[in-house]
């Protein structure tokens, strides 16, 4: 019997109110085992550029890995296409969902460009759909069968760089809505016992777990690690206090920073991308209503403004102390320029790589009394108040002040982190080969 290779991508299944496209995805893993399907990769969470302004909830796309008898191909098609059209919020204004179906062991590098672009900055379904033509991929589209781009990304998106686990744990229906059910003391002790080696367990500003969400979505809790074999030991040291109707371990790019790519000036920027770009403070800091903070800077290219809004916590202070001149580095996505307000880089990260003298001008002291003088105007000298002594050729005094701000890089708080960003945990961490190892004994259940 011959064994054939499907790639499936799944997107765009979810809504505010209802679903998750990975548990769609873990439904699947449970069904097409049943069938005798084998799984030759985890089943891959990528997200994607958190910058469309048309993204759903947490942009996340979903690949399934397979090989199977030829036979059962009709079979598998059937299952994923009926599983997906009963578990999509297909009446949600903004859910489009998608489904990709190609076959073929190696994925074709246009496909991998593709999935590189997605994730980073903003594609067109014209270009998904000619690239499905062109290597005769399936896709099912429905609605306005946008989801058709994240299932192809999904696909493409083999995670041969810098990647990381999540184990996700379901709750069963009849729970859904309700106030998720687990000790947080136990995710304390799980984080410290496994740190470094999974991260974004905890807010460390606020003391807070966020490893469970808050919504009406069926995930109950996800821990995120280096390995499936971390995120599992780490899953069983936390105390669930409701039934897990399923888990399953998931290969991801999140806290790979995937998403931003580095631009040469600041006139390569464009809008809705994420990058990572450098340039010297052009304008200083100013706080605008609901204690965001927005500053400017350019290069020989061009000025664009960069903000640090209110829940990104400490990145806050540290945008606040910058000041003129000083070099930077900055991550974010891009926002574009509207009526009142250039193109913006939302800030996820700062690195301070200069720091510029931070200088105050004072008048001279009186040298008979003591007394600061008084400036005469421009250019004519300066005045005593206290004894009359004029002196005509002292200049303001020039003093440098310490800065409160150190070089080094900074990063949002940990709960308004982004899917994608690379946390501090990771830093050292990283990947630089996809693993080709087998999959541990049980990476689902059931
Ligand atoms: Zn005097």
């Amino acid at each position: 019997m011959t064994k054939k290779t499907m790639h499936i991508g799944l997107d765009d299944t979810d809504s505010v109110r209802k679903g998750c496209t990975t548990y769609i995805a873990a439904l699947l893993v449970e069904e097409l085992r049943g069938l005798g399907v084998r799984f030759i990769d985890y089943p891959s969470l990528i997200r994607l550029n958190p910058n469309v302004p048309w993204k759903t909830r947490g942009n996340g796309s979903l690949c399934l890995r397979i090989q199977y008898d030829e036979k059962i191909e009709r079979k598998i098609k059937e299952i994923v296409i009926s599983t997906v059209e009963q578990f999509s919020d297909l009446e949600s204004k903004g859910t489009d969902p998608g489904i990709v179906f190609f076959c073929g062991a190696t994925i074709p590098k246009e496909i991998k460009v593709f999935a590189k672009n997605t994730i980073s900055q903003v594609v067109r379904l014209k270009d998904a759909l000619r690239l499905l033509t062109r290597f005769r991929a399936e896709a099912v589209g429905f609605k306005s069968g946008r989801g058709i781009i994240g299932s192809l990304a999904a696909v493409g998106e083999t995670l041969q760089g810098d990647h990381t686990y999540e184990i996700l744990a379901y709750r069963v229906p009849e729970n859904c809505g309700s106030r998720r059910r687990v000790n947080e003391a136990t995710i304390f002790e799980m984080d410290e016992n496994t740190a470094p080696f999974t991260f974004n367990n905890i807010d460390f500003e606020k003391k807070r777990v966020i490893i469970t969400p808050r919504g009406p979505d069926p995930i109950l809790l996800g821990v995120r690690g280096e390995s499936p074999e971390t995120v599992k030991k780490a899953f069983a040291m936390v105390r669930v206090l409701e039934p897990v109707e399923r888990w399953v371990i998931f290969k991801t790019n999140q806290g790979t920073d995937a998403h931003l790519k580095r631009v040469k000036s600041l006139s390569q920027i464009e809008p809705y991308s994420s990058v990572i770009a450098k340039g010297f403070v052009s304008a200083n800091p100013r706080i605008i209503p609901k204690r965001h903070v927005i500053f400017s800077i350019s290069d020989r290219t061009r000025q664009v403004d960069c903000a640090a809004y209110e829940p990104t916590g400490s990145l806050r202070h540290v945008a606040a102390g910058l000041i003129v001149g000083d070099k930077v580095e900055v991550y974010g996505g891009v926002r574009v320029a509207e009526r009142n307000r250039p193109l913006t880089i939302n800030l996820e990260k700062i690195c301070v790589l200069k720091l510029a003298q931070k200088i105050i001008y004072q008048n001279p002291i009186c040298k008979k009394c003591g007394k600061r003088l008084k400036s005469m105007g421009k250019n004519k000298g300066f005045r005593c108040e206290k004894c009359g002594s004029r002196y005509v050729d002292l200049q303001k005094i020039e003093t440098k002040l310490k800065r409160d701000l150190e070089k080094g890089l900074y990063m949002t708080a940990t709960r308004s982190q982004r899917h994608l960003t690379r946390p501090f945990r990771r830093y050292g961490l990283e990947k630089h080969r996809g693993t080709v190892e087998e999959l541990i004994g049980e990476w689902h259940h059931p």
